[in-house]
């Protein structure tokens, strides 16, 4: 009788380990699938603004004959990295997507309120003489925007063999702090000078390396935010 007892015991004991081992690996596998579902999650909420700078009647800078403007030039490079971006399966939000005007305050709120991960501002420069590319952020750096600034720089040199002019803080010159979207987006931020619009030989190599440079640029963003 008590040799009986003590079986149906063990077997009461080995069933209880069995069912604590079964819920222990259930909860490991809820945990891991409740991991996955969030990365996935996070990912989507990885939004990167693309700003195509100036638009409407404000054309931005304007080529030596004067027939070259710089809002269309901005559209069409950020057009293709948005392109790009998403067939990387980036989320992206352009603060225009055509030839119209929208103001600086515009651009950084539509930014913020979608709490994007990056603010890519796209320019193009402009001097009496001038060549290449140069990168403008904050004087108060937010996170790893220097570091995405100059690997921007270098593959856009290394695209087109047009010079690295480096990466700059504030403002080109002392009227103000800083450029108005790299301190009035709460993201990392930076504004592009895609060459010279001044400079025909910056012209043709924009021309001639747009996919180029829209794909390198993409997959420097992209790369960029992948932690
Ligand atoms: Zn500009």
């Amino acid at each position: 009788m008590n040799f009986n007892l003590n079986l149906n015991e063990k077997k009461h004991n080995y069933a209880v380990i069995i069912a604590v081992i079964l819920v222990f690996v259930s909860f490991l596998i809820a945990v891991k699938l409740l991991a996955d579902t969030a990365e996935k999650h996070y990912e989507r909420q990885m939004i990167v603004c693309l700003d195509a700078g100036h638009g409407g009647d404000d054309v931005g800078a304007v080529s030596a004959d004067s027939k070259r403007y710089e809002k269309n030039d901005n559209l069409e490079l950020t057009l293709k990295v948005q392109e790009e971006l998403e067939k990387l399966g980036m989320d992206t939000v352009l603060t225009r997507d055509k030839d119209e005007k929208v103001s600086l305050r515009d651009r950084c709120r539509i930014a913020n309120k979608k709490r994007c991960a990056l603010f890519v501002s796209i320019h193009r420069n402009s001097a009496d003489s001038g060549t290449g590319f140069e990168a403008w952020i904050s004087k108060r750096e937010k996170e790893d925007e220097h570091k995405l600034a100059e690997d921007l720089l270098s593959v856009l040199s290394e695209s087109t063999g047009l010079p690295n002019r480096g990466v700059k803080n504030g403002y080109r010159d002392i009227t103000a702090n800083n450029y108005y979207i790299n301190a009035n987006t709460n993201m990392p931020s930076l504004l592009l000078e895609v060459g010279f619009i001044t400079s025909d030989d910056d012209n043709k190599a924009f021309d001639e390396n747009l996919d180029k440079m829209a794909t390198e640029i993409a997959k420097v963003i992209y790369d960029s935010l992948q932690n």
